[in-house]
């Protein structure tokens, strides 16, 4: 069955219950049994199916990248670092500002057209200015991002481009 090329994640409250640049004091540590804190002592974690997700998604050989607005770049990257999610993603742009910018900078390095990218994001605004671009974009909710949401969008994006 056809699938999209790129699938693209929002970072804070998609993959990770945090705003990196308020909720999260840095610098982050990780500790030797792999739990990450912040300089609070915060435990730092992403969404329970986060990880088998982005495991699933390498494996079955999509390319993955991250949009986010924060206006913390470094302490995003130090998170993904500290993750051991570095492997997963093929494309990040990470910076403040409408993510139109970011999609046209996708589009540009990866040379993968606007319809055969998904993009998954917890703000309504996100989701309205990327599915102009052609982009199947869903919405998520407080849950964050599950293997259910992803089968779902997966469904709407093969709705919409079934010719
Ligand atoms: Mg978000």
């Amino acid at each position: 069955m056809a699938k999209p090329k790129l699938v693209v994640f929002d970072l804070d409250y998609t993959l990770w219950p945090q705003h990196v640049d308020c909720t999260v004091d840095p610098p982050l540590r990780k500790d030797k049994n792999g739990n990450i804190f912040d300089a609070d002592g915060q435990a730092v974690k992403p969404f329970p199916e986060v990880p088998r997700l982005l495991e699933k998604l390498r494996q079955d050989g999509y390319q993955i990248g991250a949009a986010s607005r924060t206006d913390s770049p470094p302490v995003a990257n130090q998170l993904i670092k500290l993750l051991d999610w570095d492997k997963y993603f093929d494309y990040r742009e990470i910076y403040p500002g409408c993510k139109v910018t970011h999609f046209n900078k996708f589009k540009k390095d990866s040379g993968i057209q606007f319809k055969d990218m998904m993009f998954f994001d917890d703000e309504m605004r996100n989701i309205r200015d990327i599915s102009k671009l052609g982009v199947t974009a869903v919405y998520v909710t407080h849950t964050g991002m599950t293997m259910k949401l992803f089968d779902e969008g997966l469904a709407e994006w093969r709705r919409k481009n079934e010719n």
